[in-house]
């Protein structure tokens, strides 16, 4: 790839990312390593290229098969949710979509797994996060419903799409202490929810609305 195409020219300039990063600070995003890295990724390589001139608007896009790249403020905030109040060494996501929020997680933590359900979309996503030398990502076609047993426990699990209630087999995937963050509800609105493992069972706690694509079941 040149360096063009990594750096971006006109609406995918240094100053177009500038001007998001500080859109994302007014929004309350205050973690400067999630801010770097934000800073530092290029999300229109993300998208079609039809797309890419929209890439540094704090908005989610579509990417093919009704699906979104999510929105640079959310993935901020989870990102930064995730990070708090230790940086996670293992973490899954389910949901890969583009990659991006991936690519994200991947230069904050030392490894990411992560599960998308249609197999286009994960091809794609692989390629991308291969262009970008970042190999400590892992993905896998299937139902993220299932996790990655194989793989579990995790120290943190990212949900992506939006299950209409906590799935409990992911739960039982995170290591005791650890955190899932997910968007849980029905329709168009749901609720960000943090689910921390304890020794008994675990503990919830509800944060802002957002608006997810659903969690479908099964694979594609
Ligand atoms: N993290 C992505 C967001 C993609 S949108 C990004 O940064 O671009 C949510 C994704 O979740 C979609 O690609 C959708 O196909 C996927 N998805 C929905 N239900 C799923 C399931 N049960 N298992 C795995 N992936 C699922």
């Amino acid at each position: 790839m040149s360096g063009n195409q990594l750096q971006g020219i006109g609406m995918t300039s240094q100053r177009t990312r500038d001007r998001l990063i500080n859109r994302l600070i007014e929004e309350g995003v205050s973690d400067q390593r999630v801010l770097e890295v934000i800073r530092n990724t290029p999300r229109h390589l993300f998208m079609d290229e039809a797309m890419a001139s929209r890439a540094y608007e704090d908005t989610a896009l579509p990417i093919g098969h009704g699906q979104t790249i999510s929105q640079p403020y959310i993935v901020a905030r989870m990102t930064e949710i995730l990070l708090q109040p230790v940086v996670p060494s293992k973490v899954l996501e389910i949901g890969s979509g583009s990659g991006y929020q991936a690519a994200v997680l991947a230069q904050l933590v030392d490894q990411v797994y992560s599960v998308e359900r249609i197999n286009h979309l994960l091809s794609q996503a692989r390629q991308r996060l291969q262009q970008l030398k970042l190999f400590n990502v892992h993905f896998r076609l299937g139902d993220g419903y299932q996790g990655w047993p194989k793989q579990a426990p995790f120290d943190a699990i990212i949900l992506t799409a939006a299950p209409e209630h906590v799935p409990k087999q992911l739960v039982q995937q995170l290591a005791m202490g650890g955190r899932m963050i997910l968007p849980v509800g029905s329709g168009l609105q749901q609720r960000l929810v943090v689910v921390t493992r304890t020794d008994s069972g675990y503990e919830e706690e509800y944060l802002d609305e957002v608006s997810f694509v659903p969690m479908i079941k099964g694979q594609d």
